[in-house]
């Protein structure tokens, strides 16, 4: 595989390869957060990451950017809440400036054009207001950047939902350690998932509002908001084929 990631690089070769902005650089977005008693604290890096290397390995005259690996606060009703041990997480306008800053620093690079990958629900609209205020102030000085954002999961199909969860699917927003997080590691990194301490949930429900101070017993207590027990590294290849081809068809 070409070497594609930006921190392998020396700068001659980094300087080459990005002259006159002819590279889009991938920037992966995620969180340090607990994903339940069976697995490491960081799908949310690991998993964009990797689909952002297989996509710049793929696709023309892309580089990826090191990481992003803390992300903005978990959340009760889609990370399971900021109050787990090992959840480590910054505030909206903390991630918002940094990562406004890491792309102004490839913007004074020569770079023009960004593909920003989440892998962290809760990063959303940070990372927009992070796009939204880097792309005007450019504009401002006269020079155009064009930035896309998107969440790896928005690419996988009702097909490989059906494949995935043939018992039936109930939404992103509890898949929170379970199946689809839980099959993607099994895929990329078995060393780091241990299903002999995977607990079985019931996919979580919740009331329709929010309340502050988050409210734990909300959460199952092993943490994750569905079961991760169905999940197989056969299903984390199905869906990162198809995270990676499809975010390809659209914007190599
Ligand atoms: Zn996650
Ligand atoms: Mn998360």
């Amino acid at each position: 595989m070409k070497s594609v990631k930006i921190e392998n690089l020396d700068w001659v070769t980094y300087k080459e390869l990005t002259e006159s902005g002819k590279s889009r650089i991938i920037l992966p977005i995620g969180a340090i957060e607990q994903h339940g008693p069976h697995m490491s604290l960081n799908p949310d890096v690991l998993i964009p990451s990797h689909i952002g290397e297989q996509v710049a390995a793929r696709g023309d005259n892309m580089l990826v950017a090191p990481p992003i690996s803390y992300g903005y606060k978990s959340q009760v009703k889609s990370g399971g809440g900021n109050f787990f041990p090992g959840t480590t997480c910054v505030s909206a306008s903390s991630l918002e400036h940094y990562v406004f800053d890491v792309l102004q620093a490839y913007v004074n690079h020569g770079n023009r054009e960004f593909i920003l990958i989440n892998g962290h629900f809760e990063n959303s609209m940070c990372l927009c207001e992070a796009a939204d205020k880097l792309v005007n102030k450019c504009k401002s000085e006269g020079i155009g950047v064009k930035i896309y954002l998107l969440s790896y999961w928005d690419f996988i199909s009702e097909a490989t939902i059906s494949k995935v969860f043939p018992d039936g699917f109930t939404g992103w927003a509890v898949e929170h350690g379970g199946v689809l997080e839980t099959s993607i590691m099994l895929k990329l990194h078995p060393e780091l998932v241990d299903m002999a301490k995977a607990v079985d949930v019931e996919p979580a429900t919740f009331p329709p509002y929010d309340v502050f101070p988050p409210d734990p017993s909300w959460v199952a207590p092993s943490g994750t908001l569905s079961s991760p027990l169905k999940a197989t590294a056969e299903k984390g290849e199905l869906i990162l084929e198809e995270c990676i081809s499809g975010i390809l068809s659209h914007l190599n």
